[in-house]
This record gives C-alpha cells, sequence and structure tokens, in this order.
C-alpha cells in the first residue's frame, strides 16, 4: 500500500486512485480542470472514480459539505480530461490538475452548489495554484477544453464567487442585448474574426469562417463559462463583447 499523503493540507484523505500514470514529458500542470461528478451521489462517484474498470480519476474531489478528498497524487496523471484541447494542448491529463466536484449536473436537474463546496474549491484551488504557478486564465471547465462532448461544471457553478475568492478568471458579463448576430452556416470575414478570437483566448476553435455547429458548441462553452444568463450557442452582441473585454484584460487584442 502507498504511503503517501495528500499533496495539499486541506484534503482530509488521500484515497489512491489506481486510475493514473505518469504526466507525458515531464509536464508540470499548467492548468486546473473543474468537473462535476454528474452521478446521483458523492460516494458513487467516488466507487467510479477509484474502480480501476472505470478508467476514470481526478486528483481531488470536493463533496457537498466542503470536505476535500485526494485520489491521485499532483505529480501522477489522473484521467479527467479525455479527448480536449486548450491553446494547442491536447494532453490535458499530462498538463493540468483536475478537481471533481460532488454534484448531480444537468441530468440532475442542475442543484445549486453548496456555499461550504464552493468555499472549500476555492480554498483548494488557490493552494494548487500557488504551489504549482497557475495563471487565473488556465482555470478552465471541463466544457471549456471539450466543447462538442461536455457540459460540466455548468452554468449552475458560481464562476463569479470563485474569481471574487481570487481563483478564474472573469469579467461581469455584458448585458443580454438582442439575439445572434450570424445566421446558421453564414460564411463571412465577421465570423472568422469570431472564431479567432475564441481560438486566441484559448477554445481548441478552427477557423473556418463559417458559423457551424463546433463553433456554435464552443460558443456555448464560452456561454456557460462567461455569460451563463442564456446558454444557446449562439454570438449575440453580448457574448461578443464579453469574450473581447477577456482578452483585453489579457493584453491579447
Ligand atoms: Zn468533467
Amino acid at each position: 500500500m502507498s504511503a503517501r499523503g495528500p499533496d495539499s493540507q486541506l484534503a482530509a484523505r488521500f484515497l489512491d486512485s489506481p486510475n493514473r500514470g505518469e504526466r507525458r514529458g515531464n509536464r508540470r500542470p499548467n492548468c486546473l480542470i473543474l468537473h462535476y461528478t454528474g452521478m446521483p451521489t458523492g460516494e458513487a462517484a467516488l466507487r467510479t472514480l477509484t474502480d480501476p474498470g472505470s478508467e476514470v480519476s481526478a486528483h481531488y474531489l470536493v463533496w457537498e459539505d466542503g470536505a476535500v478528498d485526494q485520489l491521485v497524487a499532483e505529480r501522477d496523471r489522473a484521467w479527467h480530461a479525455g479527448k480536449a484541447v486548450w491553446k494547442g494542448e491536447s494532453d490535458l491529463n499530462s498538463a493540468s490538475i483536475g478537481i471533481e466536484i460532488v454534484n448531480p449536473g444537468h441530468d440532475g436537474g442542475s442543484p445549486p452548489f453548496p456555499d461550504r463546496q464552493i468555499e472549500a474549491t476555492i480554498a483548494l484551488a488557490r493552494d494548487i495554484g500557488a504551489r504549482w504557478g497557475i495563471a487565473p486564465e488556465r482555470v478552465l471547465a471541463h466544457s471549456d477544453i471539450a466543447p462538442a462532448r461536455k457540459r460540466d461544471p455548468g452554468e449552475a457553478f458560481p464562476w463569479k464567487a470563485l474569481w471574487r475568492g481570487g481563483v478564474g478568471h472573469w469579467t461581469e458579463p455584458a448585458p443580454l442585448d438582442g439575439g445572434s448576430l450570424f445566421a446558421h452556416e453564414e460564411e463571412s470575414p465577421p465570423v472568422r474574426a469570431l472564431q479567432a478570437m475564441l481560438a486566441l483566448y484559448g477554445y481548441g476553435q478552427e477557423i473556418t469562417g463559417v458559423y457551424d455547429r463546433q463553433t456554435r458548441q464552443v460558443v456555448a462553452a464560452f456561454q456557460r463559462h462567461f455569460r451563463p444568463e442564456r446558454i444557446d450557442g449562439e454570438a449575440d452582441a453580448s457574448t461578443v463583447a464579453t469574450l473581447k473585454a477577456l482578452l483585453d484584460a489579457l493584453g491579447l487584442r
């Protein structure tokens, strides 16, 4: 048995999941990926995350009451991201630390995340971020890195509260104002410009110049994280203004 203890003093238990490997290419974690468990109970999620047959895991599990368990050592590669891309990196498992947050998610009616759970997530993210030097704009949703497949941690997740707690990148979203600027399958230079901005922020957005399905998926992922009032994959003026403000804040535009 492993004699390892948790890497974070905030973790109560180290429950050594077998679902792990070595980080490839000696990568250090440079981003933090947040998930909801998407299962009816935390106990069910913990079983899955430690079951060798499931081939999934995360470094940490944050319970509804704020208790934290560590399942994989931070130096090891946990298996939470799947097929994903951010800023051109496609082996996100080798480049990240993953936190699973107990919540049944969309399929469970998107219940709110309890305050104690969010406070614990903030404390844990700050601790990990400080030890590894993770930039605020690299605290990401699973949906950010896999917009075609994933919705977690979902639009009910309080990114603004995290930002107030010193975690993540955020700007107050521009107010809702009108519908989509583009028709579906429209091909135009402004569509290309929008796609370029999404890719510049980090999304795995292909620059096709067409307001196609993958663009709607990326826009929906952006909305879940940064403009949660309406998640429809339509690039309205509020969505575009919010994206520009985030890029400006990073000096990327
Ligand atoms: Zn996930």
